[in-house]
């Protein structure tokens, strides 16, 4: 029974603004049915007003009545979220010690947020009974009407309002008119999705291992979580995919998370060339009306499958499954600003409390689920073989110190290319970065072009003739000489574009193609570029990150390596980690058809320890090995971290924040005395000037996550309240996936 409203009943709601907690609102005049939570609420808030959540009902507030303001309407009749969302946004806001309001805000489409309605679908005409029925020679002085009433007359589903539009402008009075006499009746069309193909794919015959990760998944009925864990090309796709099937099959809807850039058309075809059921797309390029429509679709159930990347996961589902994540260990799961959640982990949460299994795929699993899998948490389930005929690629290690390069390139490695170019083969050749050459040094005194906002070396890009900053986009023109003493200028080491024209050099009359952010800006060009490649009419493959995600090369058998020294001396204790992801994922590029591929692999460190296990014994004796190290160093996941960055555009600022931040936190830690709770620093960022601002970080690390957790709350209310905090920027990142 729904409690007597008093005049005092107050409403929690979770206004957009960055501030912690909920506000208190009394409920809107000449209510007088009980509201839930769950719908959204247009509330005055400073001079303006703004558009919340509600998040719960109480009797009264701490505030005196006298101080609380009314609601100024109700904009939903029912919770435009599921329980389950509004748990997960809740828990979310303070396991990240972000504001309810901004991670509501996150969480739903634009025109929502602004107060709209859902999206409705477009509006559609036809005949009523009455109309079918009567004689159309009583419209024979009406000849717009007429002409409209024939255009119904002739279809036998109701006409969207863009049919009627052939008509010419006076369509819409002849069609009202119609509804006036009776004849015609509006209705709305189901929001459009993707168009539904009439026919699906056969699926191929599972592998031994295949089957065994689909029944697996497929008997589970309520939460586990498992970890998929297949070498690049082992199927695992086919696993979601038939996963997905047995799902849909009993009527429920299954959400899919992909990585960035790992939401491919290839990808998209392959869903909807196996199931013929409507599919809501969500990513971050979409228009807003686009979104809103995919968000309705899912939320009311007609979108069967939800496939998007990071925030994708907040997506409302009204008969959800399965939740699948491709590529777990993917960086971009993690939101790097504002609301700093990771997908992966809620996406762990919320199958919980919905009470469905979860799929995390990778050939590169995170440390942090290769401990998991360790320890029982979740199911491992391996996928050891590469699907159909392909075999696993061989790997070869290229000494540099005995092969000195020629821009970037050592003589095995052109021997190699030119032996798989004359067998018909493609190459793909990686080099993680783009640009002629990241430095540029002055021969006569030594001084290096750096930018003059960043602690950074400017980036020649040759062809434009300019030098730009990768980390703030700073960008001016290339100096012809040493702006100290008018020496000449040397560019010293490869970026893609080097490359591109020393390879061009090497291999004339063997098409190549260039795929990084610089080729790729114009839209579709990266699809047009990718497809000459699949077509086989681009011979030569070049680039950066851009070509390990999620794409498919049958006809690449051999895959180069520039240099990934960078990373074996990286200063984050994820480097090791993520150099090996990036080996492995790139490598795996290699020989997916029926052709056995080659890795060559260019090295000035071909002793160092990491890589030779990594090489010899693959992914997961690397990964047995690495998780040794944290467990010594006491790093992720045998520690739980938080950490505070600050900037501003003087160092001063920022330090005094960071010492106060750091009072606080041990002041804090002392008091409740949880043992093994430590506070770092501060201390500066790897790369302390960035984009003209000076930036300096804290890092908070407990042995045990549930005492950081604990202590989290009142250490972001120290925050918010020392009085150094208003000359900073500053925010708290919750398990950092990287720690600048
Ligand atoms: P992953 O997602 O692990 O990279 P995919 O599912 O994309 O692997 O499979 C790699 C290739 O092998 C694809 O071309 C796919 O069609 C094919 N494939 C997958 N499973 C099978 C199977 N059981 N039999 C034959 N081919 C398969
Ligand atoms: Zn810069």
């Amino acid at each position: 029974m729904p409690d007597p409203l008093t005049p005092t009943t107050v409403l929690e709601v979770a206004v957009p603004a960055p501030l912690m907690g909920v506000f208190d609102y009394l409920y809107p005049p000449h209510q007088t049915n009980r509201l839930q939570p769950g719908i959204r609420v247009r509330v005055p808030f400073g001079r303006g007003t703004r558009v919340g959540l509600v998040m719960g009902l109480k009797a009264t507030s701490d505030l005196p009545a006298s101080r609380l303001r009314r609601v100024d309407a109700v904009l939903d009749g029912e919770p435009l979220l599921p329980d389950d969302l509004q748990r997960l946004l809740s828990w979310a806001s303070a396991y990240y010690q972000h504001p309810p309001g901004e991670v509501f805000a996150t969480a739903i489409p634009l025109g929502l947020r602004e107060g709209r309605g859902l999206a409705e679908g477009e509006p559609a005409f036809s005949l009523t009974p009455a109309g079918r029925c009567t004689d159309d020679a009583l419209l024979k002085r009406a000849p717009a009407q007429w002409r409209a009433f024939q255009l119904l007359f002739h279809s036998t589903d109701p006409l969207p309002a863009s049919r009627l539009e052939s008509l010419g402008p006076a369509w819409r009075r002849a069609i009202h008119a119609l509804i006036a006499r009776g004849w015609a009746a509006e209705t709305r069309l189901a929001p459009a999705l993707e168009p539904v193909p009439a026919t699906a794919d056969v699926p191929p015959e599972l592998t031994p291992d295949q089957s065994r990760a689909v029944v697996a998944i497929s008997r589970t009925a309520g939460f586990r979580c498992f970890l998929l864990d297949g070498v690049t090309g082992s199927g695992k796709t086919e696993v979601y995919l038939r996963c997905i099937r047995e799902r849909l099959d009993a009527g429920q809807q299954c959400l899919v998370l992909v990585p960035e850039i790992g939401l491919t058309p290839q990808l998209l075809d392959r869903f909807r060339r196996r199931f013929p059921v409507p599919m809501a797309v969500l990513h971050s390029g979409l228009a807003e009306g686009e979104r809103l429509r995919a968000w309705t679709a899912a939320r009311d159930g007609t979108a069967r499958i939800v496939i998007g990347t990071r925030s994708a996961i907040f997506t409302p589902m009204l008969q959800p499954g399965l939740i699948v994540v491709d590529e777990e260990h993917d960086a971009s799961y993690k939101q790097q600003d504002g609301f700093r959640y990771s997908a992966r982990d809620l996406a762990v949460w919320r199958a919980r409390q919905l009470g469905v299994p979860l799929v995390l795929g990778s050939a590169t699993p995170a440390l942090e689920s290769v401990e998991n899998a360790r320890s029982g948490r979740y199911e491992r389930l391996v996928l050891a073989e590469r699907a159909g005929t392909a075999g696993q690629p061989t790997v070869h290690l290229i000494d540099m110190r005995t092969h000195q390069p020629t821009d970037g390139l050592t003589q095995p490695l052109l021997a190699a290319i030119r032996r798989h170019l004359d067998d018909d083969g493609q190459a793909l050749i990686f080099l993680n970065r783009r640009g002629y050459a990241p430095t540029l040094v002055c021969v006569g005194c030594g001084t290096v072009v750096g930018c003059d906002r960043c602690d950074a070396r400017m980036v020649l890009h040759q062809q434009r003739g300019r030098v730009t900053c990768h980390h703030c986009g700073s960008d001016r023109p290339a100096p012809v000489a040493c702006p100290q003493c008018q020496a000449e200028l040397r560019a010293i080491g490869q970026g893609t574009e080097r490359l591109e024209q020393a390879l061009a050099r090497e291999f004339p009359g063997h098409p190549l193609e260039r795929i990084d952010r610089d080729t790729t800006r114009r839209r579709g060009e990266i699809e047009r570029r990718l497809e000459r490649v699949r077509s086989g009419e681009a011979r030569l493959l070049l680039g950066t990150q851009m070509l390990t995600k999620g794409h498919d090369f049958p006809g690449v058998t051999l895959v180069g390596i520039i240099d990934v020294d960078q990373g074996l001396f990286g200063t984050d204790f994820r480097s090791a980690e993520r150099l090996a992801q990036t080996f492995i994922q790139v490598a795996g590029r290699a020989g997916r058809a029926d052709r056995p591929g080659e890795v060559w692999l260019q090295t000035l460190f071909p002793d160092h320890p990491l890589l030779r296990v990594l090489l010899s014994e693959g992914y997961g004796a690397f990964a047995a090995r690495a998780l040794e190290e944290r467990q010594q160093a006491g790093w992720p996941p045998w520690s739980a971290l938080a950490l505070v960055r600050a900037e501003a555009t003087q160092r001063a600022p920022v330090f005094a924040f960071l010492e106060e931040a750091a009072a606080s936190a041990r002041a804090l830690v002392r008091d409740r005395a949880p043992a093994g709770l430590k506070v770092l620093g501060p201390a500066p960022a790897p790369m302390e000037r960035r984009a003209g601002r000076y930036r300096g970080q804290l890092l908070l690390q407990a042995t045990a996550r549930r005492d950081l957790q604990r202590l989290l709350p009142e250490f972001r209310t120290a925050l918010a309240g020392v009085p150094s905090q208003r000359r900073v920027r500053w925010s708290l990142d919750v398990d950092p996936a990287e720690l600048f």
